[in-house]
């Protein structure tokens, strides 16, 4: 089922890009499609991992490599994850445990995700998730590597890190039986570069005003375009938006007309089709212009030294770390964007986004953007009220506007 959804995926964008709809958007679609695909074809060397493993270095070893909740996040927005949720409940997991993972290994056990030929855990964003890698692991009896992310920057972390980052080449060459190659790792980091450079472009040019993106522009771009880098594709979708944004900025013309107020999302977009950003588009003028985790938090890799930029770009993501990192991360967004007011979706059972989400919305809101904490579930819509949802976001945006004065 789940390697048909992606094969005619491919297929439609092909078509679609064929008959002149060349978005940005679509390109991107086209390439997380076509990853999707490779992932279930039976012909790759594939590894399930954690959100913050080594995309690039995993790409330059020839392996297809995902993060599990990527699955949970296709599930929702295929409108399957539902079933999944009510049986792995009846199974005994804890409804209060996030979502992405309850749907990850629910499907594993109904034989929807391929067998890897190896895991790779990382204790970062969430320990949940390295659990949920053991379990993994144990389920399609393949290794796992565990990658501990510590939490700060500081030299000694960063060579913990780089270290097992080198190990995790000889595990990964032990399950290929294909050597590690440091000049592939050392072409991979000259293309994670210029992906990056090109994303710090967009941007900049995302936070134009008026702004180049609606909502959904950027729609879970900057964690699901790590699973590219390392590839010219990653370099090819970067550009795609850069161009795009640029063409428009010059022009003037905003991804929403008549954009009044411009919003900032924070940590994960909720996954099942809902129409959120439409109603605030289209009753409000209110853009969300930029999300949390759609931030280059990392410098560029040395080539020849690949190792420790590598460890950097783990460590540096907004949810790993003290909230206080995470808030002055988010203050700078709202500078850089102009930001009118934050939505804080608080996914039911993630413990670092409904555990931080007082600070950060005492922090914003004494910088004087004001932060609408919503109870949600990403990925679980049977809980899903959306009447009062827009109740909430009606208010929330009223007093926005009376802020702002439109
Ligand atoms: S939403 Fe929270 S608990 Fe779930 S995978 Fe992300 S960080 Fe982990």
């Amino acid at each position: 089922m789940i390697k048909s959804y992606f094969d005619n995926m491919v297929d439609g964008i092909e078509k679609s890009l064929a008959s002149g709809d060349a978005s940005a958007r679509k390109r991107y679609a086209l390439s997380v499609a076509r990853l999707g695909s490779r992932l279930y074809s039976g012909k790759d060397k594939v590894a399930w991992c954690g959100v913050t493993a080594p995309f690039d270095l995993l790409n330059s070893m020839g392996v297809t490599s995902c993060f599990v909740e990527f699955i949970g996040a296709m599930l929702a927005g295929m409108g399957a994850a539902d079933p999944l949720l009510g049986k792995i409940e009846d199974a005994g997991y804890g409804p209060d445990t996030c979502a992405y993972h309850r749907a990850v290994i629910a499907a594993a056990k109904d034989g929807m995700m391929p067998v890897p030929d190896f895991l790779v855990a990382t204790s970062a964003p969430c320990t949940g998730g390295l659990a949920v890698m053991e379990t993994l692991a144990r389920e399609f009896s393949r290794d796992l590597f565990v990658l501990h992310i510590p939490q700060t920057d500081d030299p000694d972390s960063v060579s913990y890190l780089a270290d097992q980052l080198r190990e995790l080449t000889d595990f990964v060459a032990f399950h290929t039986k294909v050597p590690f190659d440091m000049e592939k790792l050392r072409a991979a980091s000259v293309l994670t570069n210029q992906a990056r450079k090109l994303m710090v472009d967009a941007y900049r040019l995302a936070a134009a005003k008026p702004s180049p993106v609606a909502g959904k522009t950027l729609n879970n771009f900057g964690v699901v375009v790590a699973l590219l880098l390392g590839t010219q594709e990653a370099v090819d979708v970067c550009r795609s938006f850069r161009d795009e944004f640029a063409r428009k900025v010059e022009r003037g013309e905003a991804g929403v007309p008549g954009e009044k107020l411009r919003l900032l999302w924070i940590q994960n977009r909720i996954q099942f089709k809902n129409d959120i950003t439409d109603y605030l588009e289209n009753e409000w003028g209110a853009v969300v212009v930029a999300d949390e985790l759609n931030a280059v938090t990392f410098g560029p890799i040395d080539p020849d030294d690949p190792f420790p930029g590598i460890a950097r770009r783990s460590i540096s993501i907004p949810l790993n770390g003290s909230v206080d990192r995470r808030l002055e991360n988010l203050l700078s967004m709202c500078r850089d964007y102009s930001i009118d007011g934050a939505i804080n979706p608080c996914h039911w059972g993630c413990r670092q986004g409904t555990g931080a989400s007082a600070m950060i919305a005492t922090g914003l809101k004494a910088a004087g953007v004001p932060v609408l904490n919503m109870d949600v579930d990403c990925i679980d819509r049977r809980n899903f009220a959306p009447g009062q949802i827009k109740t909430r976001l009606e208010a929330f945006i009223e007093m926005l506007s009376e802020n702002k004065g439109v």
